[in-house]
């Protein structure tokens, strides 16, 4: 057959980790060892080219600002409600939220994930620890948890499933649909199981 060779004739996917900000490279690094085709995204062409998205941990405030003027807001919302799995981490759930709560003013998010968020959740005197979670989609051994200035979900629609809580009850990963979100940041941990999670939704 003539044509182009695409990732799913060569029993691969494209997928893109989007670089306006954040720890872009460390989600790539963990893509490329799970057999990934990873791509970097920055324009709405290149988005198209992606089969799944990974938005970065960083700061929503500004992935929202660069987003809008590199003209994705629309084209991120588009693909969202489309169907394209997506997978944020950290600064990435909030930019998946439908709302936020202490955002800064005039700050946007992309949605698709029925949730509120509330950034920067463990103020300042704890803004970053880490702690063993429990993650039963994801079976033994527990998630060893980085959270860094992180969010927590405070509401979740009726579509969504929560993945994991802290001890007092507060939800810190979600799963809805094609979208996953995390409070905290596997990638900097050497933990691969919430990629490969969105890397099966990428395949089927
Ligand atoms: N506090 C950051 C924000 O509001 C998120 C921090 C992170 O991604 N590690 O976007």
């Amino acid at each position: 057959m003539a044509g182009k060779t695409t990732g799913i004739a060569a029993g691969r996917r494209r997928v893109g980790v989007l670089a306006l900000q954040g720890d872009v490279r460390e989600h790539a690094q963990v893509l490329t060892s799970l057999g990934a085709e990873v791509s970097l995204v920055r324009r709405p062409e290149e988005l198209a080219a992606v089969d799944g998205l990974v938005i970065p941990g960083g700061e929503s405030s500004v992935i929202d600002k660069l987003a809008r003027a590199f003209g994705m807001q629309e084209p991120l919302r588009d693909a969202i409600a489309g169907g394209l799995p997506v997978y944020g981490t950290c600064a990435g759930l909030i930019l998946l939220a439908d709302r936020i709560t202490d955002a800064i003013s005039g700050q946007q998010s992309f949605g698709g994930l029925d949730v509120t968020v509330r950034r920067n959740a463990f103020g300042s005197q704890v803004d970053s620890f880490e702690t063993d979670l429990e993650v039963p989609v994801l079976g033994a051994p527990p998630v060893h948890a980085v959270f860094i200035r992180a969010p927590v979900v405070e509401t979740v629609g009726a579509a969504v499933e929560p993945l994991a809580a802290l001890p007092d009850g507060r939800v810190v990963a979600v799963r809805q649909g094609n979208l996953l979100g995390t409070s905290f940041h596997p990638e900097v941990t050497g933990e691969y199981r919430f990629h490969r999670l969105f890397l099966e939704s990428v395949r089927g």
